[in-house]
């Protein structure tokens, strides 16, 4: 493989006209779209409109005018074709950690007789923090376990299952269909949290029947810093399950503003108070640009780029420390790639300093994100050589990069 190699594989990309889409910095190879995503150009446009036109000049009657109202759901209708759901079964508001325990507290009053949820520790920390949460004001059990133990601590007293598609660290994927028929055949509900999935890998939550699901729209979704996240629930669940979070935009008349709640038979009563209308504006245009793409070949460039770049980095790389984490093949990860190194903190460093962005995991993990709608095969090429010669030159050593600073 040479960089012409490389750059042939770009020349017949049928995602390449993407780049465009986006207002990136020159200079810079962003491998962490799976962290936060770029700017969408068609986003700062869609926020000027909604800032100008919809509140500056429309003011109030733009909760009509402009859709507001139902922005969650249109948004949430948008999202359900990425991920395999009906158009009434998403719901876009509030922020993965929330719809988390909004959905969790769901599933216990879905399976009232039922009162532990089961989980896996080493997951991205705020799912198993509001688990956590959720079981101690609902006087349920958590029980957090190695995942290779999860499916076996499913029995008759278990309400749900909360697992992470595809790991924050490691990159490796449950079989969503496998392990949703596992879990469902001892009478438990499956939730999946999405995060590192919707935008990047294929998802058929129905498919699956996968019960419910929550998503983060920030990263390859491309929805902006703090973008509203998304919730999951299956038709079949959505006249019974109960949020806790009953605030007036899940009630079935919020403008009848009567005096006891009364929950909406729909997605909707999944929905808690008054939605972050520019918030939406900017990740409606990160998914309508994701929507022209066809989902089969964003996934296949995707997992194009990661084999590329794990190939590199062990060939042209050997023998300076890295280690794969997690599974090799394509079919059993998502799209970023880690490599274990005790300098990793150090190396991130010092390949932002060239123009390498990448991000740094605990305790010892260099995480690269390979977002298939803006990355190129050449850029893969280049970042690889950038960290054969941080690493050759021990670059990595110097002090300044040793520091830590707040957000890693
Ligand atoms: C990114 C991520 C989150 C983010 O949660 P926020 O509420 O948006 O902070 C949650 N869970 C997983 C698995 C993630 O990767």
């Amino acid at each position: 493989m040479t960089r012409a190699d490389a750059e042939a594989l770009d020349a017949v990309d049928p995602l390449a006209r993407f780049r465009e889409a986006f207002d990136l910095p020159a200079g810079v190879i962003y491998l962490d779209g799976n962290s936060l995503g770029p700017l969408p150009r068609a986003a700062a446009a869609g926020v000027e409109r909604a800032v100008r036109q919809e509140w500056g000049q429309g003011l109030i009657t733009s909760w009509n005018a402009a859709g507001w109202i139902e922005a969650p759901q249109r948004l949430g209708g948008k999202v359900a074709r990425l991920v395999g759901a009906g158009p009434n079964e998403v719901a876009v508001a509030d922020s993965t950690s929330v719809n988390l325990f909004k959905l969790a507290a769901g599933a216990l009053s879905l399976r009232p007789g039922r009162r532990t949820i089961v989980t896996e520790t080493g997951n991205f920390p705020t799912d198993v923090y509001v688990l956590e949460g959720v079981c101690a004001m609902a006087g349920a059990t958590l029980k957090a376990l190695p995942p290779e133990q999860v499916l076996h601590a499913v029995d008759d007293d278990t309400a749900a299952v909360v697992l992470t598609h595809v790991h924050y660290k490691t990159a490796r994927r449950w079989d969503m269909a496998a392990v949703t028929a596992a879990v469902q055949a001892r009478g438990a509900l499956m939730l999946w949290d999405l995060c590192h999935t919707a935008g990047a890998v294929a998802c058929d939550l129905n498919g699956a029947g996968a019960d419910l699901a929550v998503g983060c729209s920030y990263k390859y979704l491309n929805g902006g810093p703090g973008a509203p996240a998304f919730l999951f629930v299956a038709e079949r669940h959505q006249g019974a399950i109960r949020s806790p979070l009953s605030g007036w935009m899940g009630h079935a008349e919020p403008f009848a503003f009567e005096d006891r709640y009364r929950p909406s038979s729909d997605i909707r009563a999944m929905l808690c108070g008054t939605p972050p209308i520019l918030g939406l504006a900017a990740l409606e245009a990160g998914l309508d640009l994701q929507l022209e793409a066809d989902p089969r070949a964003v996934e296949a460039k995707g997992q194009s780029l990661c084999r590329l770049f794990i190939d590199l980095v062990e060939r042209r790389c050997a023998g300076h420390g890295l280690a794969l984490t997690g599974p090799r093949e394509m079919e059993r990860r998502g799209l970023h790639v880690s490599f274990a190194h005790p300098d990793a903190y150090a190396l991130v460093q010092a390949m932002i300093a060239r123009g390498v962005i990448g991000d740094f995991r605990e305790p010892d993990i260099a995480r690269f994100g390979f977002s298939p709608l803006y990355l190129s095969h050449a850029e893969v090429w280049d970042a690889a050589e950038i960290l054969r010669d941080v690493l050759e030159t021990r670059a990595y050593e110097a002090p300044g990069f040793r520091t830590r600073s707040a957000v890693t």
